[in-house]
């Protein structure tokens, strides 16, 4: 099992408060550790800053696996995983955001399922500084060029997937889960992909559009199609993907789903 960095915290911090928060950090990153699904979720995200430092020219310094440390105002604060890049120079705004956001915008891109609001709230809030007009400009830029940059290119597929596999070997010192989850995940099919919930099996999946071509991927990767049917029971689906995309995308698979039966 990985064990919690605290090389920061002094001995004379290691107080009964202290010993309480490490255990309860420890207990919940073994769960993670011991789950494909949270593991390969976390290795997706730090590839994701991974992948976009490396594309700007800088080099990665060190892959952080879970650590506690104290924050200016002397709060304990834990992080399941960072990386830490030699930074160079920035000329190109947008890019620099990629490099921050990536990790969360790429979980959601990869999985369907959004990132925690933990892990988003802790990448925001490196750029929360800017002016709130222009990160809402620069935010929007930055999301969508990834998006595109991830939606047609198996090349960023496996180049997000290599750094994943790379992450895991540095920090869990072993590398099984990341080919678990790209069968898992489909990863070798492009298209958009939108986290949906279906009612009647209790399942989150995924949908996917591909140029209007709609596949559902369940677990094992198994993809169905409108007309398939799971334990005798048609595919309807909700869409937990926020925005009309999704729900424009949910509604047209329930059509087809709904013309099948
Ligand atoms: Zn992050």
């Amino acid at each position: 099992m990985v064990q919690v960095d605290i090389s920061e915290i002094t001995e004379d911090e290691q107080n009964p408060v202290f010993q309480k928060e490490l255990a309860a950090f420890q207990e919940r990153f073994n769960a993670l550790e011991n789950d494909p699904r949270k593991k390969f979720r976390l290795c997706i995200h730090e590839a994701g800053h991974m992948v976009y430092f490396r594309r700007l020219g800088w080099t990665i310094k060190k892959l952080h696996g879970p650590y506690i440390y104290r924050d200016v105002d002397g709060k304990l604060r834990n992080i399941l995983g960072a990386v830490s890049p030699v930074r160079g120079k920035v000329h190109d705004l947008v890019e620099a955001v990629k490099t921050d956001i990536a990790g969360f915008v790429l979980v959601e891109a990869m999985t369907g399922e959004p990132e925690s609001k933990t892990a988003v709230s802790g990448d925001m809030s490196v750029i929360s500084t800017f002016d709130p007009d222009v990160l809402k400009e620069v935010l929007e830029a930055a999301t969508q060029g990834i998006i595109e940059e991830f939606d047609p290119d198996e090349g960023l597929r496996r180049e997000v997937t290599g750094a994943a596999r790379e992450y895991e070997n540095e920090v869990f010192g072993s590398d099984d889960n990341w080919l678990w989850g790209w069968h898992e995940f489909r990863l070798d099919l492009p298209g958009e992909r939108f986290s949906v919930y279906s009612n009647r099996h209790g399942f989150a999946w995924i949908l996917i559009d591909d140029g209007g071509q709609m596949k559902l991927i369940v677990e094992g990767g198994k993809v169905c199609s409108p007309s398939d049917k799971l334990h005798r029971e048609s595919l309807e689906l909700l869409p937990t993907t926020s925005g009309e995309r999704a729900a424009d995308v949910v509604k047209r698979w329930n059509e087809k789903v709904l013309a099948a039966v």
